[in-house]
């Protein structure tokens, strides 16, 4: 299995760089934020629950979460591997993906952090909220969003830098661009 996880602030392009690597590598892609919007429109308990936390851009609870992830990975075992996006989130939650995977004998092989300067999330965001319907692209719920990653994601990021593990996309760029920065890395490691 080839296992990615991609971090970075909301905004920093995880989704689009996400669907390019599934298209060149074949991934199998688990982007928490979709999941929980469908859970939304399917009027779900856990679309309940997480509806007002999302317009308020806070986080859902770890343990919601792990256990929404934990399905998701044993329902595609036979993936040719995982794309990760938008988890882990938390210290807790980086902590549980790694037992995950340890127990189905595989590992997270690359973590890539998507790096774009403050003034160009808030811009990007605030022009996806004109068509993306969502309820977290304003202006007001940018800013929380960003300061809640700050807090409880980046503390996630230093972890993994510690151990080496890290690899960085500069994102301040086109989509094209950033995407041979990740081509890079992954065939680097391949
Ligand atoms: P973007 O997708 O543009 O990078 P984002 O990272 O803020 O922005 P999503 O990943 O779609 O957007 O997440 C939207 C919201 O869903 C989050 O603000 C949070 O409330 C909730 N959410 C998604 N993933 C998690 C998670 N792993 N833990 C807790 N809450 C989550
Ligand atoms: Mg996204």
């Amino acid at each position: 299995m080839l296992n990615i996880v991609i971090t970075g602030a909301p905004g920093s392009g995880k989704g689009t760089q996400s669907d390019l690597i599934v298209k060149n590598y074949g991934l199998h892609h688990i982007s928490t934020g979709d999941m929980l919007r469908a859970e939304i429109k399917a009027g779900s308990e856990i679309g309940q629950l997480a509806e007002h936390i999302i317009a308020d851009g806070k986080l859902v609870p770890d343990n919601v979460m792990i256990e929404m992830l934990h399905k998701q990975i044993l329902e595609h075992k036979d993936a040719k591997g995982f794309i990760f996006d938008g988890f882990p989130r938390t210290v807790a939650q980086a902590d549980a993906l790694d037992k995950m995977l340890i127990s189905m004998g595989e590992k997270i092989d690359i973590l890539l952090v998507m790096n774009v300067k403050h003034e160009t999330l808030v811009e990007r965001l605030i022009l996806r909220g004109q068509t993306s319907g969502r309820s977290d692209d304003n202006k007001e719920t940018i800013e929380k969003r960003l300061a809640v990653y700050t807090e409880n994601t980046l503390p996630v990021i230093e972890f993994y830098r510690q151990s080496n593990r890290l690899t960085e996309a500069d994102n301040n760029t086109t989509v094209e661009d950033c995407f041979a920065q990740i081509k890079k890395i992954i065939d680097a490691h391949q």
